[in-house]
């Protein structure tokens, strides 16, 4: 009873005005897959996160189990993703990650302190099946044969690099890494990086991914994508994410996305970054999948800004893409940020 009266109280509705559904298929740039090496993947990842409990959950969300792995190989992840999306009425095709890992002092892959590593080959090769799949590549700039990684990525298709530096240890603002930053460039491959607090490993970096980090990349030229707006987690006493807003104005190739945003653990981000003047045309939609599929994120969250039909409908839609566009829609998410990844990476289909 308190609580509905507490609702009533401060219900404050969607972030922005509604607008009516956007028609044409969504194109999500930024979706995770994973693997234990089953199949000869070259995935692995840490006996830690294995026996963490969030692991279980990804796998859930994948609507795959352990034992099935095991049995068909790490490529039935990226055949059940495929086939969700398929189903999707919304979301008509996919950017899906490989994840580098951390690189050791003589530019060895350092498997001990590498949680999560999805190799760019597996991606590359698996996603090349399936119409409704692009590859996108991480690797790593202290890899001494980074820059032929660039080119190889570019050559099989990726459309990104994909970084994590708080987990894969890559300090952003490091002066060396400044030929990898002009290979990117030439390329004409972006970086999505993330930046802001890390929770879904068991440890990270944060300072690695504190946005100001990026002036280097950004004041050579690079595209840079900060994956959800660089959404909790703070350095030298001030937000990530409003030190990232302060660098909007002066970089015009700096963006970001909004996938995560709508996890339990990210409570007003969304709606500091649609009401942001400064982010006009530099939000791109991505779903951060498996994690939308998870208990992290629900309608039933929004209390404050979705009616109780709403919250029920919404959580009612089966496919996770369908019920992810219809939650940020219903949140004020506009149609101009659902078909900016389209535009961005010139996915005609
Ligand atoms: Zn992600």
């Amino acid at each position: 009873m308190l609580l509905l009266i507490l609702r009533e109280l401060f219900f404050s509705g969607s972030y922005l005005v509604v607008e009516k559904s956007y028609e044409r298929p969504i194109f999500d740039m930024h979706c995770h897959t994973a693997g234990v090496g089953a199949g000869g993947s070259g995935c692995f990842v840490s006996k830690e996160l294995k026996n963490n409990f969030r692991f279980k959950v990804y796998l859930k969300a994948f609507g795959v189990t352990l034992p099935e792995i095991e049995a068909k190989g790490d490529k039935v992840l990226l055949e059940r993703l495929a086939s969700h999306l398929k189903e999707s009425r919304r979301v008509g095709a996919a950017i899906i990650l490989a994840m580098d890992g951390v690189i050791d002092d003589r530019g060895n892959l350092d498997r001990e302190k590498t949680e999560f590593f999805v190799p760019n080959e597996f991606v590359a090769k698996e996603t090349s099946k399936y119409s409704n799949l692009y590859f996108g590549a991480s690797v790593n700039p202290n890899r001494p044969d980074a820059l032929d990684r660039l080119q190889w990525a570019k050559d099989n298709g990726a459309l990104l690099i994909k970084w994590l530096p708080s987990i894969q240890y890559i300090n952003p603002e490091e002066k060396s890494f400044e030929p990898f930053y002009r290979k990117l460039v030439e390329l004409k491959l972006p970086l999505l990086t993330h930046a802001g607090q890390e929770r879904s490993f068991t440890h990270a970096r944060d300072e690695l991914a504190d946005p100001v980090r990026l002036k280097l990349p950004l004041s050579l030229g690079v595209k840079v994508i900060v994956a959800h707006a660089a959404s909790t987690g703070q350095n030298e006493g001030e937000k990530d994410i409003d030190r990232l807003i302060g660098m909007l104005e002066s970089y015009p190739n700096l963006y970001s996305d909004i996938s995560s945003m709508t996890q339990i653990n990210k409570p007003g981000y969304l709606r500091q970054a649609l009401k942001e003047k400064r982010f006009k045309g530099k939000l791109l939609y991505g779903s951060d999948f498996p994690l939308i599929n998870t208990a992290a994120v629900s309608p039933w969250y929004f209390p404050l800004n979705l009616t109780r039909a709403q919250m029920k409908s919404i959580s009612a839609i089966d496919n996770p893409w369908d019920r992810d566009v219809a939650l940020k829609e219903a949140l004020g998410v506009s149609s101009e940020i659902f078909t900016k990844p389209q535009e961005f990476f010139g996915i005609n289909w």
